[in-house]
């Protein structure tokens, strides 16, 4: 339960992740740190203008600092790691913004500058928020500015009575503006990086997909991928009144060439059938591995005694190949059963079919296509 509030769980080893991470917050205590010693520079200033105590610089510039120093701290000592913002946004802002607010009580004769510092706080925060969380603390800064306002009479003001003063004024307004332009720049590299992550994840997709439509070691369609290959094909040929056949090609006897010659002339002796197969259908055939030396050869366009003959004419092809060159004595012959593919017929249905047949070309002695 209070995982689930605060998002905290149990300590870790400092990974390398984890010290990556530390190194990317670092940039941010860094900014934090600027922003404070700028302010307090700008503070001196308005001591040395007279509109303030020397102490409203010195005690900004404490605050600021040991602020940043704690979080920085937990930071590198991986606490901040526990949790799953482990930029702590919100608690940070919480931090900044009551910073802001304390000094508007304490130094209120230049209290619009502390204000005008929480809409950096909270711009900058917010990138990192989530509506819930930006709305706590936009709430935080309105209950603590409406206490100022409305429950104390403390002079809010923005002094502007001699030159400097109003020069003052400008350099805070100018350097404000020029972090909220750091805020924004900020907002826009997050958003730039999470594009780039983003077509990275989508390249990396592409390529798992490509990687699982091919079979590994022949190179043809996997299992998967002739299977959705034939699902497209029975589809479009029945949409267009067009014949299909399918084709299950099984190496005879493969077990006693495996057991005779070792895995690796198996291995071998499938990739060479294959790649003989390939280079004997057409552009539009579609050659998967079904099995373990199982393949299915979907060949749109063609009815069922032609592409007995296309089958038939591969069985004599790998017949006549040099199988000897693989392993000596190598002999390799195939069977094939054919079936067309009847109007609205179901792929499984054709498909088994076409087992229906090899198993008939099995029974009748091997080595021969039946359909
Ligand atoms: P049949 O003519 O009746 O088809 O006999 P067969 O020996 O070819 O049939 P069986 O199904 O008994 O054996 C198939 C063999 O194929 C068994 C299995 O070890 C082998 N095999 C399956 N996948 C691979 C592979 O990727 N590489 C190799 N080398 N062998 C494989
Ligand atoms: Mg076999
Ligand atoms: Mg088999």
């Amino acid at each position: 339960m209070a995982q689930a509030l605060t998002g905290f769980s149990a300590p870790r080893q400092v990974t390398k992740e984890a010290a990556g991470r530390a190194r990317q917050r670092r940039p941010m205590y860094v900014a934090q740190a600027s922003s404070f010693l700028l302010d307090s520079a700008i503070l001196s200033l308005y001591y040395l203008a007279g509109t303030t105590d020397a102490w409203v610089a010195a005690g900004y510039a404490a605050g600021g600092t040991a602020w940043t120093a704690l979080m920085w701290a937990a930071s590198e000592l991986h606490l901040t790691d526990r949790f799953k913002d482990h930029y702590l946004t919100v608690p940070q802002s919480f931090g900044s913004i009551a910073i802001q607010l304390t000094a508007v009580y304490l130094a209120p004769e230049i209290g619009f500058y502390f204000v005008s510092i929480i809409f950096i706080v909270l711009g900058f925060g917010a990138l990192r928020m989530s509506a819930r969380q930006a709305s706590a603390v936009w709430t935080f800064s309105a209950v603590g500015l409406t206490f100022l306002f409305i429950c104390t009479d403390r002079p809010i003001a923005m002094p502007m009575a001699t030159l400097t003063e109003r020069q003052l004024a400008l350099l805070c307004f100018v350097t404000a503006l020029g972090r909220c332009a750091f805020t924004g720049l900020y907002g826009s590299s997050l958003r730039e990086m999470l594009y780039k992550r983003g077509n990275e994840l989508e390249e990396a997709h592409a390529r798992i997909e490509e990687l699982a439509q091919i079979d590994e070691l022949t190179g043809v369609l996997s299992r998967r991928y002739i299977m959705r290959a034939l699902n497209e094909e029975v589809a479009r040929a029945q949409r267009n009144g067009m014949s299909c056949s399918v084709a299950i090609i099984d190496l005879d006897l493969f077990k006693r060439i495996n057991d005779g010659y070792g895995h690796p002339v198996g291995d071998e002796v499938l990739r060479s059938f294959a790649v003989s197969v390939v280079a004997n259908i057409r552009d539009v055939d579609r050659l998967g591995r079904y099995g373990g030396e199982e393949f299915l050869v979907i060949l749109p366009g063609l009815p069922g005694d032609q592409a007995v003959d296309v089958v038939d004419r591969i069985r004599q092809i790998v017949r006549g190949m040099n199988w000897g060159a693989i392993g000596d004595g190598l002999a390799v012959t195939m069977s094939a059963g054919v079936a067309q593919l009847r109007a609205d017929e179901a792929p499984d249905d054709v498909l088994a079919r076409a087992d229906v047949a090899l198993y008939r070309a099995k029974d009748a002695g091997r080595d021969r296509v039946i359909g």
